[in-house]
């Protein structure tokens, strides 16, 4: 994908609420002005990345991108798990992605037990990708580390920006 790695980053809003944290697995949404940025080569399926909220710590991150059932699956959703125990929920905060590589396509299972196991899997390849010196670089990007976290700060404009740089 000619897109990656991608940057982007955006206000956490509230989703579905289709019990993602009761399955111990919590995804932060992006609102659409962010996934309406996505380049097109960007498929839906499961990435991997890094992630941080706010001005917090850079951490390793899988990412679900997926066709969004509010709109009838005519838009994009952008749904990030943080692989990191956090005290609080953190709607409201700007969260910063960077997407490094692709996993595998989207798909359905036979039962939560088998979604739940996917994306352990998911978990576990992600964490040991992201150790490779190439993609180990990018957590320290001068991204991460610039001024505009702030919700009003991350606009639109911005994200486009940002990957130009
Ligand atoms: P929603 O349907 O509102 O997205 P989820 O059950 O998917 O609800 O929970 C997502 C919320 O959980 C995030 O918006 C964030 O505030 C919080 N959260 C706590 N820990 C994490 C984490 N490790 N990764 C992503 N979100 C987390
Ligand atoms: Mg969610």
């Amino acid at each position: 994908m000619k897109s990656l790695p991608y940057f982007c980053r955006g206000e956490v809003v509230r989703g579905f609420g289709r019990g993602s944290k009761e399955l111990g697995i919590p995804t932060a949404n992006f609102p659409d002005s962010v996934v309406e940025h996505l380049p097109s080569d960007v498929n839906t399926g499961i990435y991997y990345g890094w992630a941080c909220v706010g001005h917090g710590d850079v951490h390793k991150m899988v990412m679900s991108i997926g066709w969004n059932p509010y709109y009838k699956n005519s838009k994009k959703s952008m749904e990030t798990h943080v692989i990191h125990t956090f005290k609080e929920d953190f709607y409201g905060e700007v969260l910063s992605v960077v997407m490094v590589g692709y996993i595998r396509p989207e798909r359905s299972f036979d039962s939560l037990d088998a979604l739940i196991s996917a994306i352990n899997s998911d978990i576990e390849e992600a964490k040991l990708k992201l150790d490779q010196p190439e993609f180990l670089k990018l957590k320290t990007d001068n991204f991460f580390s610039s001024s505009s976290h702030s919700p009003s700060a991350a606009t639109t404009a911005e994200n486009s920006i940002i990957n130009g740089h």
